[in-house]
């Protein structure tokens, strides 16, 4: 599961409030791990926290079937979290 290969498309988050287990998160969207690269605060959408990661995931894929399949290009903008 974790054999993307498209690290280098990684982008990075700076979530405050939603510990990058919701859709605002870019990382969580495209479905990687939160990096040392990022800005983010309480984190949860890291390795260690797998199952929660999963479970987040898979409810937001119920909510929002299309939200992971659509390119969001200036979440920045829209949710400065
Ligand atoms: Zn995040
Ligand atoms: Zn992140
Ligand atoms: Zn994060």
């Amino acid at each position: 599961m974790a054999t993307k290969s498209n690290i280098d498309a990684h982008k990075c988050c700076k979530c405050k409030t939603t510990k990058c287990l919701k859709l605002y998160c870019v990382c969580f969207v495209a479905e990687s791990y939160c990096t040392e690269a990022c800005s983010c605060k309480k984190c949860c959408n890291l390795l260690d926290y797998e199952d929660t990661v999963e479970v987040a995931c898979e409810q937001a894929k119920v909510r929002n079937p299309l939200a992971f399949s659509t390119k969001v290009h200036s979440l920045d903008q829209v949710y400065d979290l």
